[in-house]
């Protein structure tokens, strides 16, 4: 049986761990040509051993992804996933946090779609998916004043993508996972010195009671990225266990 995406092309990016690995690999399963890229080569590695292209590719850098895209070419699927979470109230911020977080979380979307939007309105359609979070849209969550602010604004990005190019076959759609198993929660769970009692808190959020998968993020990227999607653009697909609920 052919895979969800079967013939499409794809490129995520941090796709050498957490949900940006799962998906790769997801989508590989499901019959994408996948492009992995990420700043983390060594890993990426275990995906071309899968039998994916990988690019070390860093989303900060735009004259990096302008030339990445020129050697791929036309995509149908472009997921956006590198992000990082910055923790601490608006007074714990700085210009420097919030600066970076923007460039790293929303601007590189920015870029990237820049790079594969003409080729996707040259061949006449196809999906953007860009990582947002429940942080910000739709639930405030304490600690995460330069993360929620970022992330709410990949959904403004994701609604002005999907609205302005709706006529030309192409959609763009944001997924808002809640707390996910990945290393850089794991990280953030040691990081606060009683990771029992970090890890407690995490699953609390949830009243399913548990952390989500990066599999079942991908699932939803997978679902998205597909023609059994075709209905549906500009939205927040939220993705949470029911932390926001
Ligand atoms: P992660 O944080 O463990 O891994 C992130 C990956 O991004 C790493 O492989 C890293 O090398 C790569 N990366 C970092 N800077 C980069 C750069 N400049 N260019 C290219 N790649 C870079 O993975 P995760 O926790 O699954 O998070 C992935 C995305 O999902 C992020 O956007 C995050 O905000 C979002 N998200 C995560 C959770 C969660 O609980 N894990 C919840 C909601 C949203």
């Amino acid at each position: 049986m052919a895979g969800l995406l079967a013939g499409k092309r794809a490129v995520i990016t941090a796709a050498a761990q957490g949900i940006g690995r799962a998906a790769a690999e997801a989508f590989h399963r499901e019959g994408a040509v996948v492009t992995a890229t990420d700043i983390n080569a060594e890993k990426l590695g275990e995906l071309a051993d899968l039998g994916m292209a990988v690019e070390t590719l860093n989303v900060l850098n735009a004259a990096d992804i302008a030339a990445f895209a020129e050697r791929t070419g036309p995509v149908d699927v472009l997921f956006n996933c590198a992000g990082v979470v910055h923790a601490g109230t608006i007074l714990d911020a700085t210009d420097a946090d919030f600066d970076f977080a923007f460039d790293l979380n929303v601007r590189s979307m920015m870029r990237l779609i820049q790079a594969f939007l003409p080729g996707m309105l040259a061949k006449g359609g196809g999906s953007i998916v860009n990582m947002a979070s429940v942080a910000g849209v739709p639930k405030g969550v304490a600690n995460r004043f330069v993360y929620s602010a970022s992330k709410a604004a990949v959904i403004g990005l994701t609604k002005s993508v999907a609205t302005d190019y709706i006529k030309q076959g192409i959609r763009c759609n944001a997924i808002a996972p809640g707390t996910v198993q990945s290393p850089s929660l794991e990280e953030r769970m040691r990081a606060q010195g009683n990771y029992e009692e970090a890890r407690a808190a995490f699953i609390a959020r949830q009243p399913m009671g548990r952390l989500g998968t990066p599999d079942e993020i991908a699932a939803l990227a997978v679902y998205l990225g597909s023609d059994h999607a075709a209905y549906t653009t500009g939205q927040v697909h939220v993705i949470d266990g029911g932390m926001s609920l």
